[in-house]
């Protein structure tokens, strides 16, 4: 089973419209209301790929229990702890052509004992699963190195952590005695966490995935968007061709990307597959409207067009 974590999850509201008005009154009326958060879309398209997964983080107010009720009615298995604050709301206007407006809560803030509630349920789904995937953003009231947390947690175990965040929270976690097994950023999350510019040309990306800040991270993931990825898997690179697709909304295309990896290695397959498996969900993902919503139907003909090679 693969455990799918998501520390600040948000009702994502999308407001579709001609053109936006500014001071003004602007009307809608294709209100969409969806389970959002980095790890909710990991959970949702590894549901959806019929991989085992179950959802836990943090959930409270009203909109936890929307939420919640989002997630049952999909079939999909969750355990979030309750916090006393009210789950945040994410707004996107999408507007004028393909302009997209967001405004983003910062979303509620976590007690200490909110955490150690969570520790306890995170601890329990993890002895029970193989992979555990920890994505996005930490709310208020966690400390930026709380993802380290959660791997000293699981040092005595063999769950393979996948984690996805960026800023603080990544670079404390690449510090920490307790590794992640695998992260995946992109350009510019790895920029970011170095200070410096990165070309994506793979003798450029082979150093800078040799820095010592990598050290003890067996697998490295860095997707490129239409360009496929690079990656380092222990001691050796690989490059991570994909075909040209037919892309409707990219967004949400490195959660998918990241459920790829999670499926991959639940099912302990060879680490060009997981590498396929992982590009192949995040192309999935680019070819739907909808963030976080992959076709298996398509999924055998599209792995088998991407290409992986050991350099
Ligand atoms: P996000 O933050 O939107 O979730 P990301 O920046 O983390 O995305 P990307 O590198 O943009 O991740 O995309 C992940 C993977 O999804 C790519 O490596 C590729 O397989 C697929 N993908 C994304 N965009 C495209 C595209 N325009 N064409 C083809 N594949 C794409």
């Amino acid at each position: 089973m693969i455990v799918s974590v998501t520390m600040n999850p948000s009702v994502d509201i999308s407001y579709p419209l001609s053109t936006l008005v500014l001071d003004d009154i602007n009307r809608c009326d294709k209100v969409r209301k969806t389970a959002g958060g980095k790890g909710l879309n990991v959970t949702r398209v590894i549901h959806q790929m019929e991989a085992e997964v179950i959802s836990t983080g943090l959930l409270g107010g009203v909109l936890g229990e929307f939420i919640r009720e989002n997630l049952s009615s999909e079939g999909i298995k969750h355990d979030f702890s309750n916090i006393q604050g009210d789950t945040r709301n994410c707004i996107a206007i999408l507007h004028d052509n393909y302009q997209q407006t967001e405004i983003l809560e910062a979303g509620p803030t976590i007690s200490t004992e909110e955490l150690t509630s969570f520790e306890e349920t995170f601890l329990t789904l993890a002895t029970s699963s193989d992979v555990a995937t920890l994505s996005g953003s930490l709310p208020k009231g966690v400390s930026k190195d709380y993802y380290s947390r959660l791997l000293s947690l699981l040092s005595n175990t063999d769950i393979k952590v996948i984690l996805d965040t960026s800023g603080e929270s990544l670079k404390s976690a690449l510090e920490s005695p307790v590794k992640p097994y695998a992260i995946k950023p992109n350009s510019d999350e790895l920029q970011a966490l170095l200070g410096e510019e990165v070309s994506t040309d793979y003798t450029n990306l082979s150093d800078i995935l040799s820095h010592s800040l990598f050290d003890g991270v067996p697998l490295i993931m860095v997707s490129l968007g239409k360009d496929g990825a690079f990656a380092k898997f222990d001691e050796s690179f690989y490059r991570v061709e994909i075909p040209s697709i037919p892309v409707k909304n990219p967004v949400g295309s490195g959660d998918s990307t990241v459920a790829g990896l999670a499926i991959g290695l639940s099912k302990r397959k060879s680490i060009e597959d997981v590498l396929k498996y992982a590009m192949t969900l995040g192309m999935l993902n680019a070819m739907e409207d909808t963030t976080g919503c992959v076709d298996k139907t398509k999924f055998d003909d599209l792995f088998n067009q991407v290409n992986v090679y050991k350099l």
